[in-house]
């Protein structure tokens, strides 16, 4: 099976990719993931990448498509699930091309959706494990002072999630992002992204099925 998932920042798309990707056995891509890990670990890639990340800005398109076109081939382009790419028309059309030359397409796109403010609730709140990234928000916070639950890490609020940038985050989204949706009609799945995380994990596999 080859999926997508988008929906703006704080529509659950990575707790709902990473148990999506699980349940129907594919290898979760996802590019913010990655970069965030690339440049943590200084690699080229994480260089190149960094000041774009930080800034809340995309990552230029050849650097974003040699990451996910590696990753697409080392599972012989099948069983994947993208979250976080394509995030623009020129990312689709050069994702539709990979595919086409290996006889392979999209076979359906989950566009998450919440209502603005709710997003930038979520976000602004949200703090993420630097070393196993988990999720959490500042109502919502670790047993013990800012350490991971999980991991024993530091949770902090990643760079990009200060307000002023997502910001600049939703609006890239709502000019970039979104008109995706025309560009998958035939394949779309339109999923309420509000409830708790079983509620919409429920909606998305109902509509998957
Ligand atoms: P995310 O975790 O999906 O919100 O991504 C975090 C950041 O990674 C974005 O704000 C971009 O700077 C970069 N990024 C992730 N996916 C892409 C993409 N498909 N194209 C360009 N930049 C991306």
């Amino acid at each position: 099976m080859r999926l997508l998932i988008f929906g703006p920042q704080g529509a659950g798309k990575g707790t709902q990719g990473r148990r999506v990707a699980e349940e129907f056995g594919l290898d979760a891509i996802a590019t913010g993931d990655m970069f965030r890990w690339a440049i943590s670990e200084k690699t080229d890639v994480g260089i190149k990448a960094k000041e774009f990340v930080d800034e809340g800005k995309l990552v230029p398109d050849d650097v974003t498509l040699a990451v996910v076109s590696e990753r697409l081939e080392a599972k012989n382009f099948d069983d994947f699930l993208l979250d976080g790419f394509p995030r623009n028309i020129s990312q689709a059309d050069s994702l539709d091309k990979v595919l086409a030359e290996h006889s392979a397409e999209i076979e359906a796109v989950l566009a998450l959706e919440v209502p603005e403010e709710v997003s930038l609730q979520r976000i602004v709140g949200r703090r993420v494990c630097s070393n196993c990234g988990r999720n959490y928000h500042e109502d919502a916070p670790p047993e013990e002072d800012w350490t991971c639950d999980r991991c024993g890490g530091q949770v902090e609020r990643r760079a990009d999630d200060a307000p002023e940038n997502v910001k600049k985050r939703l609006r890239l989204y709502h000019d970039q992002t979104e008109p995706l949706k025309s560009h998958y009609q035939g394949v779309l799945h339109m999923i309420d992204g509000m409830g708790s995380p079983d509620e919409v994990f429920s909606r998305i596999v109902d509509s998957l099925r």
